[in-house]
């Protein structure tokens, strides 16, 4: 496995890959990889002949310079887990490699980011579609992975792909959680112990609402229960909670509005913000 730190060096690693007609997959991460990242290094390693696995801690996704400060950075362990896992290419840019000035582009993603986290976190979708699309210059993927915790996310980089006519294929991944049901997260290492033993109350409740109760209860009234769960225990502190269509994300008002439908949520433990997402149909 190669660990390279510029642009100059993973193109000329790249144009050999490429010289020999093999395939190359892309894995963007912001680093203190976990089974979930890895789950996306394998997926990736079953569809292309060389994984290319980026760890950057994108600056300019952040609007919360607590968050991007106390981002976890753990690129030494990172790499052993990703040489265990059969990765091919670490790419491990400093911010200046990535934005020798500072970027002055903005993309924009109409109703796909009119709602939760696209107007919870203003110019974070933008943020975010800077970064991919220069790894995707850099790299030039034929396939990239991305987990679908980030639900949103993912339609916007499927948006991105289209407004840019890239022809790379986006392929999601499922979400991996812990035993106790919590979908992994760099953020969880920075859980308090009394509020990592409460979190997979997120997962449990939404499971509940998408198992039993959508069989008797309205969309709205489902919205409501799951809010008033987090909002009736203080170790939560609810942010929004969508039931939404998959492909359009817009808000559904009853269970036969689509075929298609998830749930996103968006919870604070303390000054931790956890997000998650169940499948209703
Ligand atoms: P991040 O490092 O948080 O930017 O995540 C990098 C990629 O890993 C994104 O595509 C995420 O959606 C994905 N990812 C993060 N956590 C999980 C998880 N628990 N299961 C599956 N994919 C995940």
């Amino acid at each position: 496995m190669k660990v390279l730190y510029t642009i100059k060096d993973i193109k000329e690693e790249l144009a050999k890959v490429r010289s020999e007609n093999k395939t190359v997959g892309l894995v963007p991460t912001m680093g203190a990889l976990h089974k979930g990242h890895i789950s996306l290094v394998a997926k990736a390693k079953t569809q292309c002949d060389v994984v290319v696995v980026s760890v950057f801690v994108n600056p300019i996704q952040f609007n919360n310079q607590h968050d991007l400060e106390t981002y976890p950075r753990t690129l030494d362990e990172d790499v052993e887990k990703l040489r265990n896992a059969d990765c091919d290419i670490v790419f491990a840019p400093t911010v200046e490699e990535m934005y020798p000035t500072q970027p002055t582009e903005k993309y924009s993603f109409g109703i796909l980011e009119a709602v939760m986290e696209g107007i919870r976190r203003p110019g974070h979708f933008s943020g975010v579609a800077v970064v991919v699309r220069r790894l995707f210059d850099i790299v030039e993927p034929n396939k990239a992975f991305f987990g679908e915790k980030d639900f949103q996310q993912l339609a916007i980089i499927k948006n991105l792909v289209q407004q840019l006519n890239y022809g790379i294929e986006i392929v999601p991944c499922p979400i991996i959680r812990a035993d106790d049901g919590l979908a992994l997260s760099s953020r969880n290492t920075r859980l308090s112990s009394e509020n990592r033993a409460k979190a997979p109350k997120i997962h449990a409740t939404l499971a509940r609402a998408a198992e039993e109760l959508m069989r008797t209860m309205s969309v709205a009234d489902v919205k409501k229960w799951v809010m008033d769960v987090f909002a009736e225990d203080p170790a939560f502190e609810p942010e929004y909670f969508e039931i939404v269509e998959d492909l359009t994300l817009q808000p559904v008002a009853d269970w036969n509005a689509a075929n298609g439908i998830v749930g996103c949520i968006a919870v604070w433990m303390d000054d931790v913000r956890l997000i998650d997402i169940i499948r209703f149909k």
